[in-house]
């Protein structure tokens, strides 16, 4: 399974690398032939080591403290917004900054969990990820790959210590929203062997269906607000995913009910509008395919 390909060895070291700059898009003054690779990743850096810093945690599993790095609050500029409610940020991605890790135990969570572990997961944590965890190299800027393997560690930790299933399906949300941002920018390294824009392609559809499965099992077992999210907010990003997981029917009947729902804010409204007419293109395509 690609999404978890970084767990096979959990001394994630290796898994940085510093060649996976050297297709930043923004060319460098070269004044001095040699070494030209780093310096275009000096200006890369220059530019996100704005909008980050360290935040000192202490460690819930080993209790021990370490600086992680993260998002300046208000200092990136949203732009947009995907249909499965991906935003969208000028020049940066806050995304890559939204898990907390312990480099040390291995401990990792999405920032809004990352204080509400229990006694008895923090032993399952110790048992089942500290025991056999190399140490992550610290680092001030992250690069997607550097995101990914944090994602893949926070979804390890959420399975070792019995998390719900919306904390599950919002992790596998966000890492396939890293996983698009990562395809937006280009950020592959040729040599790679996490293979290339097509292992991306899959990862982030097999991210987005366990996302579906995740949201749909919580929307029958856990109470609102999930994940920060009302019924309204879900039930519509249920639609988005099923539309963008090929299952039709499930996103018209989730559409239906959003659209129909009183309680749904104007903005969430509008979106499952668009979806409907997406939705609806698509049936009408398949009726005319069977027809023929
Ligand atoms: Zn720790």
């Amino acid at each position: 399974m690609g999404i978890l390909s970084g767990l096979d060895s959990l001394g994630l070291g290796n898994l940085s690398s510093a060649d996976l700059y050297e297709e930043a898009p923004v060319k460098p003054v070269v004044e001095k032939k040699e070494e030209p690779e780093q310096k275009k990743r000096e200006l890369r850096y220059a530019s996100e080591q704005d909008f980050v810093f360290g935040k000192t945690y202490t460690c819930p599993v080993c209790d021990q403290e370490f600086k992680n790095p993260t998002m300046r609050s208000n200092k990136a500029r949203m732009i947009g917004t995907d249909m499965d409610l991906r935003p969208r940020y000028y020049q940066v991605d806050p995304i890559k900054y939204d898990v907390v890790c312990c480099p040390i135990c291995g401990f990792a969570a999405l920032t809004r969990y990352s204080d509400q572990l229990t006694y008895p997961q923090a032993r399952l944590i110790r048992e089942n990820i500290s025991k056999n965890f190399q140490g992550l190299e610290v680092k001030e800027v992250l690069s997607y790959d550097d995101a990914i393997v944090r994602y893949q560690l926070a979804l390890a930790n959420a399975m070792v210590k019995r998390a719900r299933a919306s904390e599950k399906a919002y992790i596998c949300l966000k890492m396939a929203w890293l996983v698009r941002g990562k395809m937006d920018s280009f950020d592959f390294d040729p040599s790679s062997q996490n293979g290339g824009i097509y292992s991306a392609e899959e990862d982030e559809k097999e991210l987005l269906k366990n996302a579906l499965d995740g949201f749909l099992n919580a929307r029958q077992n856990e109470r609102p607000p999930i994940c920060g999210m009302d019924n309204g907010t879900v039930d519509y990003l249920v639609a988005a995913l099923a539309y963008e997981c090929g299952e039709i029917e499930t996103s018209a009947k989730m559409v239906g009910l959003v659209l129909q729902s009183n309680s749904v804010n104007k903005r969430t409204k509008d979106m499952a509008r668009d979806l409907k007419e997406k939705v609806v293109e698509l049936l009408r395509k398949s009726y005319y395919s069977q027809s023929i």
